[in-house]
């Protein structure tokens, strides 16, 4: 199956970069050329296509992975009328689920599989091929490409017909925001009190609050860096989703708490020029509960 990428980013990059050494990796596309020059020239034979169009004409399975509803619009827009029957498109992107059904809907009119497939696991599990991976739309479609799929991987769970992947992923982002809240709070608890960090991280993330985010942000949020990652305006664009989804599934003007709470921490954040952080960056926020008032 020829096999292309649209989106070298974060996530896209790494993830592209394991089809290509997979040998089952054919055309790149990225907004800003030079991604895709730098991807190519590392991972030869690997062209670069010219246009989305164009990669869509000559390429049966498009992975596509950029940051929000608007820009897959657009993607999937610029691929039109290149796209052949038969062509199945697998986007790793976090969208709404309404995006999702729709360009599933458009492009089943084109003879075009879509699947939303968004993904969890960070840029390691980028890097490492260690993605979970949430599909939503048809079944037999998903089977079909499993043996790609594989190399991205260590755990693809169809959930139902489209939309049900960022329906899943939703899920996923409010017990991020979750975590992010309650790591980050507790980190700058334990730095108020003078404990050695990487002692609390090592005998706490060894304990029952043990998860992903302390093992892999802890060291990194307590040393000041916030390299991404996963970008605060990402998470802040998801939790958005969640919140809209909120208001389809409760009476009322009832929000979820961990959701409006994060949506305001991460707004501060961004207004202050941290968008482009890793969400660990919360932990700025955090450790001014503990600044002393001066005078
Ligand atoms: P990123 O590093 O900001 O990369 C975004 C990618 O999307 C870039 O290749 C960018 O192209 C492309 N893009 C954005 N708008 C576009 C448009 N209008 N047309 C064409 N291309 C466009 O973001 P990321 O961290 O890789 O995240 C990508 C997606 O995965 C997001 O939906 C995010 O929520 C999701 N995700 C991220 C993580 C994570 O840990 N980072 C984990 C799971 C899921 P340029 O290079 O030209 O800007």
């Amino acid at each position: 199956m020829k096999t292309a990428f649209i989106g070298l980013g974060a996530m896209g990059r790494p993830m592209a970069a394991n089809l290509a050494r997979a040998g089952c990796l054919h055309q790149v596309w990225n907004r800003s050329s030079e991604k895709a020059v730098t991807f190519v020239a590392a991972h030869k034979p690997v062209a670069m296509a010219a246009t989305p169009a164009g990669l869509a004409q000559d390429n049966e399975l498009i992975f596509t992975c950029v940051s929000a509803d608007k820009d897959l619009r657009e993607v999937i827009g610029a691929m039109q009328h290149g796209l052949q029957p038969g062509t199945v498109i697998v986007d790793t992107s976090t969208v709404s689920v309404d995006t999702s059904r729709e360009l599933a809907r458009a492009l089943a009119g084109l003879g075009v599989e879509f699947l939303d497939a968004p993904v969890s696991g960070g840029v390691e599990g980028a890097i490492n091929g260690t993605l979970s991976m949430m599909v939503g739309g048809d079944e037999g479609t998903l089977d079909r490409i499993r043996p790609v799929l594989q190399h991205l991987t260590t755990r693809v769970v169809y959930m139902g017909p489209s939309g049900c992947g960022q329906a899943t992923k939703a899920v996923n982002q409010i017990m991020a925001a979750g975590i992010n809240q309650a790591v980050t709070e507790a980190l700058a608890f334990a730095e108020a009190m003078d404990l050695d960090m990487d002692r609390v991280i090592d005998v706490v993330g060894g304990g029952a609050a043990g998860n992903w985010f302390l093992q892999h942000r802890g060291a990194t949020m307590t040393q000041d860096s916030f390299d991404p990652g996963f970008k605060v305006a990402l998470h802040h664009k998801d939790l958005g989703l969640c919140k809209a989804m909120m208001k389809t599934l409760a009476q009322g003007d009832k929000g979820l708490p961990i959701v409006e709470m994060t949506l305001i921490h991460y707004q501060r954040l961004m207004e202050e020029g941290f968008a482009d952080e890793d969400i660990s960056a919360l932990y700025r926020l955090k450790r001014r509960l503990f600044e002393k008032d001066e005078g």
